[in-house]
């Protein structure tokens, strides 16, 4: 028996704040107040490593999500948050800041207890990075400017001409469950600083962090109506959000499928939409790498969360010279990755969010090897503790044509191909729909600047995988995504620009 067969799953005992959270009546954060639903029908809340449910929270019916809106409506039409100096939404986003550090430990074991990834890396990945993202869009606040621009027919003196930004105004935001607080903070975060006001709706199945969260907004000193939290299904409450004729603004992460959905629907009102979407990415491994470090790096783009990542290096490219060793070395990382209970202190990876993801994870694994892949590695799923797990899986024998190498399967799969040359490797790198993330493993610089150049993606990591820093920009090209989140451009998303000419 090995080791990823002998580890106790069994969940860990939740802290009495957690179990005190989670005990909470189902309610929705509307004008600064937790407010009842109009109906009484719940989403239960499930714990993915014992598949226990621990909660209920509101399944949000078309009432509420007009009741939000009209309160997000109501702030932005006012001003009471646009109005404001900079300075002071800067002061109340870092607030906000400090809070979610202040209560950093809880926030990390809800995670782990609501989406099944490891507590240790919630505290290490999730929750600075959401604090991060506060902190840096909080400096916009104060950074956003229009121009004045001298106009080209006419002559100088004849209209004093500039331009305004403006935040957009009432924003839907709606978010998944593989990072839930950290994408809910991608989202709110620029939208704040812009002046924006906010529904925002998290995944069905992660709703906990966006409620904690909403939990220090008054605190924080937000006034009523500016950040509204609604939980509840995509096909009722989102669909209701993306069509309201009082929201400008989409903000969607999650799944090519429904980015496609939201954009057709949200057309009706012409709002402006904004996707984060899925993705394939291609990881290349160069014959001049160190294998450890590479092998290490590698198995980190693939199985951390489980590989519930959009940028997760699902398609591995390592050259014939170092194909084997590349392998060997990720079998040996393997051990690390085991699933374990999200609150066990040794957990690098969890459970997979729920039996409907874990089932299709396994099925793609079937259908991997009814094409005529290979497992090399995993491939199974340890049942004991009572939840959802996958064990880190190398699929190798794959071609292009296999749903393994085309689809986003989101788990801890990867599939395994050589390569000879670095045209081979580019082409072989684009030939998907998506264009998320891609990961350059070389310590030739030549190879990786034409890599990167090369490769069709948002982002291109050399040496690394899955860096994302709040002051760089994000974003899928081809169908994993419309827009940018993070940086200059993350701001942008949330501002309006309005020309001014006055004749003089
Ligand atoms: P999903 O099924 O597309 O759901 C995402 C969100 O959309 C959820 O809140 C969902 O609600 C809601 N939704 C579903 N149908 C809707 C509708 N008709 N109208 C409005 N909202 C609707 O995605 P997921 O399975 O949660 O997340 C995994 C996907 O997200 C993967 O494809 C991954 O690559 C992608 N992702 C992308 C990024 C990025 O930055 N590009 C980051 C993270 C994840 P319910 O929960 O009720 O279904």
């Amino acid at each position: 028996m090995n080791e990823m067969t002998t580890i106790d799953r069994t969940q860990r005992a939740y802290s009495p704040a957690a179990q005190a959270f989670l005990a909470r009546k189902p309610a929705l954060f509307i004008n600064n107040e937790w407010v009842s639903s109009s109906h009484d029908k719940v989403i239960e809340v499930e714990d993915p490593t014992s598949g226990k449910i621990v909660g209920h929270v509101v399944d949000a019916s078309d009432r509420d999500v007009d009741r939000a809106v009209a309160a997000a409506r109501a702030a932005f039409d006012d001003g009471r948050w646009s109005g404001l100096p900079p300075m002071v939404r800067d002061r109340t986003m870092n607030r906000l800041a400090d809070l979610l550090e202040a209560n950093a430990d809880l926030f990390a074991e809800l995670e782990a207890i609501d989406n099944g990834k490891a507590k240790g890396m919630a505290g290490a990945v999730d929750v600075p990075g959401a604090i991060s993202q506060l902190r840096f869009m909080a400096g916009w606040a104060s950074k956003v400017a229009g121009e004045t621009t001298a106009p080209y027919t006419m002559p100088a003196g004849a209209v004093f001409s500039y331009t305004l930004k403006e935040p957009v105004g009432v924003c839907a935001q709606i978010v998944p469950w593989n990072f839930p607080l950290l994408m809910a903070a991608l989202k709110i975060a620029p939208a704040l600083a812009a002046g924006c006001t906010i529904v925002l709706k998290p995944a069905e199945q992660t709703s906990i962090t966006a409620l904690k969260l909403a939990d220090l907004v008054a605190e924080a000193g937000f006034p009523a109506g500016v950040l509204n939290v609604i939980t509840g299904n995509g096909h009722t409450a989102g669909d209701r959000m993306v069509k309201h004729p009082d929201v400008d603004k989409i903000a969607f992460t999650g799944s090519t499928e429904i980015g496609k959905l939201i954009n057709r629907n949200a057309t009706e009102t012409l709002k402006h939409v904004t996707l984060e979407l899925g993705g394939k990415s291609p990881v290349v491994v160069m014959p001049d790498v160190d294998v450890a470090a590479t092998a290490a790096g590698v198995s980190g783009a693939i199985w951390f969360n489980a590989g519930q990542v959009c940028v997760a290096g699902s398609r591995l490219y390592a050259h014939r010279s170092v194909f084997d060793q590349v392998l060997e070395g990720m079998a040996q990382n393997a051990p690390f990755w085991a699933p374990r209970a999200s609150l066990d202190p040794e957990a690098h990876m969890g459970a997979i969010i729920s039996k409907e993801q874990h089932d299709k994870v396994m099925g793609y694994i079937e259908a991997g090897k009814r094409d005529g892949a290979s497992v090399a590695l995993g491939g199974d799923a340890p049942s004991n503790g009572g939840g959802y797990f996958v064990n880190p899986t190398i699929l190798v024998d794959v071609n292009p044509q296999m749903s393994v190498v085309r689809e986003e399967i989101f788990g801890p799969v990867v599939v395994a191909q050589r390569f000879d040359d670095l045209d081979e490797v580019a082409r072989e790198a684009n030939n998907t729909c998506y264009g998320l993330g891609a990961g350059v493993w070389t310590k030739d610089a030549t190879t990786m600047l034409k890599l990167a150049g090369k490769i069709k993606a948002g982002t291109v990591w050399g040496n690394c995988h899955a860096v994302i820093d709040a002051a760089l920009p994000f974003g899928g090209y081809k169908e994993s995504g419309i827009g940018h989140e993070q940086g200059r451009l993350g701001i942008e998303a949330y501002l309006e620009t309005k020309t001014v000419i006055i004749q003089m």
